[in-house]
């Protein structure tokens, strides 16, 4: 993983810079964003931090997570915009453009394989497993002290990418950095205890009506849950990966989540490496990575459903 001249460069000398998350935040593009504003703020940096969407309640554990606001426009005076885990500017809602018309510079910093190139300084890496890794490397060759606060950030952007480190797209250079992040300061229970076991007892119940809605195809090689609008409430569908759920189903080859809501449905791909689901969620405008894509695609839920289910099964056929 090169950290280019070009990319260190644009970190440089101290500016005022607007830390840019992408729709529907998670931990990767929080944590990234954090942890990067976090270090440039000790070296002289004034730093904002914000997107088109609030930081959700199960990432209220992220240190500084209360800096991140909801942005209704971006405004000058901007020096630099950094934008990590972001692919395409349609993911900011217009805040990236805003960011370009106050003649700050765009830094992109991605892992997606479909990344755009729509910054000034473009680094993105297929390979890592999280932006998280990247940022990492961009703070070692900054030179940039990793303190517990960078590294829980940093650590809880990677856990969350790679699924607990268990997905297909670890490598050693994740445990390598994780281990250097748990050195630093980054506790693996309190994360894996935030982000996993704060449940109420209610939420156990809902994600109990949830679980019996998922459907496998007759050849068992698909698996769906399809959630008609205010079917579960919508704080335990955003604190629970629900689409792990078909996914565990030892058959299932493409597993999908389908969520309707506001005449929208935001469809969650996931594969086990036998088809490119980034490559289904595209036929929908969507995108994402090789194993974990999605895609929103306007309503009713029942011919979406029905579309994306084609979509996969002629993606299974054709390999
Ligand atoms: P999710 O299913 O929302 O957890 O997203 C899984 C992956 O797919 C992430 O890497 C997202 O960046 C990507 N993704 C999800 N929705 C979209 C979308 N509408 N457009 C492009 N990429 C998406
Ligand atoms: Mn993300
Ligand atoms: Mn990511």
């Amino acid at each position: 993983m090169a950290v280019t001249d070009k990319v260190l460069a644009a970190f440089k000398r101290p500016q005022r810079a607007l830390m840019l998350g992408h729709v529907h935040p998670d931990a990767d593009v929080l944590g990234t964003l954090l942890a990067l504003g976090l270090a440039l703020g000790t070296r002289g940096w004034t730093v904002a931090w914000g997107g088109p969407h609030p930081a959700p309640p199960m990432l209220a554990f992220l240190p500084g997570i209360e800096r991140y606001a909801r942005l209704e426009r971006v405004e000058g005076p901007l020096d630099v915009a950094v934008l990590t885990d972001c692919p395409n500017p349609e993911r900011t809602e217009g805040l990236l453009d805003q960011a370009r018309r106050t003649g700050a510079a765009i830094v992109n910093i991605d892992h997606h394989h479909d990344n755009r190139g729509y910054g000034d300084v473009n680094w993105v890496e297929p390979g890592a497993a999280a932006t998280g890794e990247m940022i990492y490397e961009l703070l070692m060759a900054l030179g940039a002290p990793i303190t517990p606060a960078i590294a829980t950030n940093l650590f809880t952007a990677i856990h969350m990418d790679t699924g607990s480190f268990r997905y297909s797209n670890v490598t050693p250079t994740t445990f390598r950095i994780g281990g250097a992040l748990v050195a630093a300061g980054a506790d693996p229970a309190f994360v894996s205890g935030q982000l996993y076991e704060r449940r109420s007892l209610e939420a156990l119940r809902w994600l109990g009506q949830a679980l019996t809605r998922i459907e496998v195809s007759p050849d068992g090689r698909v698996a769906w849950l399809a959630l008609p609008a205010g079917a579960i409430p919508e704080t335990i569908i955003e604190s629970e990966d629900l689409v792990t759920y078909p996914r565990s189903v030892e058959s299932v080859r493409v597993a999908c989540l389908l969520r309707e809501r506001n005449g929208v449905v935001k469809v969650s791909l996931r594969g086990k490496g036998d088809v490119d689901v980034s490559r289904i969620a595209a036929q929908f405008g969507g995108g994402g990575h090789p194993n974990a894509a999605g895609c929103t695609v306007p309503g009713p839920l029942e011919r979406v459903t029905r579309d994306v289910l084609t979509a996969i099964r002629a993606a299974l056929e054709a390999r």
